[in-house]
């Protein structure tokens, strides 16, 4: 293993001629995979963190935050998949209301209270994506 697990540092390795491969302390540390072979990042170190230099792209506090922004995206559009269905169920439930008002078995009273909670799961779903 010539990548380290954490931080995929890269660790060096001897080459098939016998020559190490070790870590340029001056380029970002990060390890990386081609065709089964681990090569040192090419890019020129910048910011210091956990004992090496990274580049921008492969610091662990940069990848860390990209990652969490990723997942609250990944939330926000879960969650407004979610309203919007709680919206639409509700719109059901007028109409089916409506039905059975007709029917006379149901109250006006009962509409209305389908369409109150309608229109705020509607508005909870308009702010939403408005976010
Ligand atoms: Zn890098």
């Amino acid at each position: 293993m010539s990548v380290d697990q954490q931080n995929h540092v890269f660790t060096g390795y001897k080459n098939p001629f016998g020559a190490d491969i070790k870590l340029d302390p001056k380029r970002c540390a990060r390890g990386l995979m081609d065709n089964y072979k681990s090569y040192q990042c090419r890019r020129k170190g910048s910011i210091e963190e956990d004992g090496h230099i990274w580049c921008k792209t492969h610091a662990p506090s940069n990848i860390k935050a990209k990652r969490e922004k990723q997942e609250a995206q990944w939330n926000h559009e879960w969650a407004l998949r979610k309203s919007k269905h709680s919206a639409e169920t509700a719109m059901l439930e007028i109409a089916e209301t409506t039905i059975l008002h007709f029917r006379q078995q149901a109250t006006f009273d009962q509409v209305e209270q389908a369409v109150i909670k309608y229109e705020r799961l509607k508005t909870q779903y308009d702010n939403m994506k408005r976010d």
